[in-house]
């Protein structure tokens, strides 16, 4: 209809409450932790049954090292001493009936438990879908965890042009599987793309980057940077100067930091980023000592070259015209749209449950936000003049009336 070019994605997220219960939390670490006390435990009294049937444990199909215990190993065990029972004693007796009546399905709980987190940390047990979050829940910011879901939308003029929903409580994350889904879409790509520091992360710059994408996304520091403070402090990393051909920096006090060595880091997503040392010689007496670094011997730094040129690429484009319009508008783009949805609307909570049925319930909600806007655009239209016109198309090209609201549907 001509509102939108889809040429460029306002990017941003917001975490919406689950339908779930707020006390029904089930965490990664217990279980993980639970479950290995447990394992412990039948190992132990497994042992104990077996040495008190005097069977070999050869015999009952086992290696001289015990085997990670699971459930289906349990019920092999069980099912191996079972044929031996006639000779045990009560105490045996007793034990096993523990092991199949208690210990087992409490291992069968812990392993469903671990299949339904799977990279998550939390899961609630009344919407298994939806991830424990910290929801900013007053005007003070104060977060409390909730079960929740990460709502991610692309706007364009106020519309919302794509959405996705995501399990994990990062921004960060969910970049790439979102631009991917607006391609799905339209089977094109915005030309650019533009995010808070939320998103600014290595792989995100890299990705955008190998789409062809520019990329008008800030990162951490980006406005600290800025400040006259940062600027003129020398012994912040960023200031220091750095020999390329020669690859070492310079400290304040003049002294040669040599590289010292290659390392890899790893985000929590599993991207790998190569990270290079660079260590100062002789900080022992100096007397800038007590401003340079806190840490004992010689100051060493890390340094991630790559990310820094992309940083540096990033800058460029978010400090020139197009940057700076970019980044004025977002506000009023895709921040005051979350507004209107969650504050006007009142959508501060799903009311399905599952992930399914949450992309419906959200998908309608952008539907009605969307014909909402429009009808709005409508309106103004009328009343004011041609100021709301579609930029992109004219739409009486595609026969749609809105010079004459209300809108007529044309005859069949
Ligand atoms: S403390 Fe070490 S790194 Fe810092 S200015 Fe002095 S010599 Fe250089």
């Amino acid at each position: 209809m001509g509102y939108v070019s889809l040429k460029v994605q306002y990017i941003d997220g917001t975490k919406i409450e689950s339908a779930a219960g707020r006390y029904t939390f089930v965490w990664k670490g217990s279980v993980e932790k639970n479950k290995a006390k447990l394992e412990k435990k039948i190992e132990s009294v497994l042992s104990d049954i077996e040495s008190q049937i005097k069977e070999d444990q050869s015999e009952l199909g086992r290696d001289e090292t015990p085997l990670p215990i699971d459930s289906t190993a349990l019920r092999d065990r069980l099912s191996a001493l079972n044929e031996k029972l006639r000779e045990a004693g009560k105490s045996t007796l007793k034990q096993l009936k523990k092991l199949r009546e208690e210990h087992l399905p409490r291992l069968e709980k812990y392993e469903k438990q671990l299949a339904v987190l799977g990279e998550r940390n939390s899961y609630s047990k009344t919407d298994v879908d939806a991830t424990f979050m910290r929801l900013k829940d007053d005007h003070m910011q104060n977060g409390q965890l909730k079960a929740a879901y990460n709502t991610q939308i692309s706007t364009e003029e106020q519309f919302i042009t794509h959405y996705s929903i995501h399990q994990s409580a990062g921004d960060t994350t969910t970049l790439k599987d979102h631009l991917e889904g607006f391609e799905e879409n339209y089977h094109s790509r915005s030309e650019a793309v533009v995010a808070d520091a939320g998103y600014g992360s290595e792989e995100n710059y890299e990705m955008l980057e190998s789409k062809g994408i520019e990329g008008y996304v800030k990162y951490n520091y980006f406005h600290k940077e800025q400040k006259l403070a940062q600027k003129n402090n020398p012994f912040l990393l960023q200031n220091l100067y750095y020999n390329k051909e020669e690859d070492f920096y310079v400290c304040p006090m003049g002294q040669k930091m040599a590289f010292a060595g290659k390392g890899i880091r790893k985000s929590t997503n599993g991207y790998s980023s190569r990270v290079s040392y660079y260590q100062a010689k002789r900080c022992e007496g100096c007397p800038l000592r007590g401003q340079c670094h806190k840490a004992q011997g010689n100051r060493l730094i890390e340094v991630n070259h790559r990310l820094n040129e992309l940083k540096a690429k990033a800058r460029q484009r978010l400090t020139s015209e197009t940057g700076l319009y970019h980044r004025s508008k977002r506000p009023i783009e895709v921040e005051a749209v979350f507004g209107q949805m969650k504050s006007n609307n009142k959508f501060n909570r799903f009311t399905m449950r599952g992930l399914e049925k949450v992309d419906i319930e959200f998908a309608l909600m952008c539907i009605g936000h969307n014909l909402r806007k429009w009808s709005k655009k409508l309106l103004k239209t009328t009343s004011s003049g041609p100021d709301d016109q579609p930029k992109y198309n004219n739409p009486l090209t595609y026969g749609l009336h809105w010079v004459n609201y209300p809108y007529q549907p044309m005859a069949a």
